[in-house]
């Protein structure tokens, strides 16, 4: 039978009551996805030793059960970033009270089995369940018992628990299963990742970018970066040298990162710097040395630009005074 206008007609009516009870989430972080915040993991699709996240790509972890929504460093959790519940429901569970110290090797014994941290869990029937981990000490709003609904604030996103970086992660669980909402159906396929996926406004992957970037007078320390201290707004003439850094998220073999510096007089220093290998997070960068001569007063400008390719995948610019 040829299908014709009058039998999709028909047949629409009944397929609508059954997607409106199809369980959706809004994100769980207040905060924008390409300036702000970005998603760091995802859940892992690779049932073997190896990750990968659904897009086949590498922002995952061997049996990571969640999806990480990242602050840049941890100066941000100072911020107060809420955290939001995901869909309706009633608060199952809550814990509190675990400091904001984030990960280490020597402090594994003290979150030995509350890796979560402060967390909340919300049940929202039909076996639907979400949990939201790494919560700032002493942020959580909510009592077990209490309904919520979405959108609703939770607490503020921090470093507790097994957390090597501030940020919220969400687990979203059916029956007690493990569910990637970007690909919710669990059939990962490279050729069309989240096929399926359960947002009611799908937040864009981004497989790799810049986080951050700054100027500084040295090199700077990697832990200097992650704690948000690393950058300078202003620097003295006689500042030893001007450097500028690029702080980034999921790289892979061969991306380039172009990063350079103009002054007053035009430019200072431009170089590529080629990335060797596929890294969570990492840094790079680039400067001179101050000769005899003092550096002129004026406004410095940097720029970072991450290539994958002949494709621009992340763009920041910063600016620095010397008085
Ligand atoms: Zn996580």
């Amino acid at each position: 039978m040829k299908l014709t206008g009058a039998v999709f007609a028909v047949a629409l009516p009944f397929a609508s009551p059954a997607l409106a009870e199809v369980f959706l989430l809004s994100p769980p972080i207040d905060c924008d996805l390409t300036t702000d915040c970005y998603i760091q993991q995802f859940v892992d699709s690779d049932p073997t030793p190896a990750a990968s996240d659904f897009t086949c790509s590498t922002l995952s972890y061997d049996g990571h059960k969640g999806t990480d929504f990242a602050l840049r460093n941890r100066a941000q959790i100072a911020k107060d970033i809420r955290v939001l519940a995901s869909a309706p429901g009633r608060i199952k569970g809550i814990r509190d009270g675990m400091a904001d110290t984030g990960y280490s090797t020597e402090a594994a014994d003290t979150v030995d089995g509350k890796e979560c941290g402060n967390g909340v869990v919300i049940d929202h029937g039909d076996g639907w369940e979400t949990q939201y981990c790494h919560l700032k000490q002493g942020s959580v709003l909510v009592k077990s018992g209490q309904d919520v609904s979405a959108g609703q604030e939770l607490g503020f996103v921090g470093q507790s628990g097994k957390a090597a970086f501030p940020h919220v992660h969400l687990s979203v669980r059916k029956d007690g299963m493990v569910v990637d909402p970007f690909d919710p159906d669990g059939k990962t396929s490279c050729a069309s990742p989240g096929d399926s996926n359960l947002w009611t406004d799908r937040p864009d992957y981004r497989s790799g970018g810049l986080i951050e970037i700054g100027f500084t007078d040295a090199v700077p320390k990697f832990d200097d970066i992650k704690a948000g201290t690393a950058a300078m707004n202003s620097l003295m003439p006689d500042a030893p040298a001007l450097v500028v850094w690029g702080y980034l998220f999921g790289s892979q073999p061969d991306d380039i990162l172009r990063l350079s510096i103009t002054g007053p007089d035009g430019m200072i220093v431009a170089n590529d710097v080629t990335l060797t290998k596929s890294q969570a997070q990492a840094f790079r960068a680039i400067g001179k040395k101050r000769r005899s001569k003092a550096w002129p007063a004026g406004e410095y400008l940097g720029d970072v630009t991450m290539l994958r390719g002949t494709q621009i995948i992340s763009r920041q610019t910063t600016s620095l005074t010397i008085e």
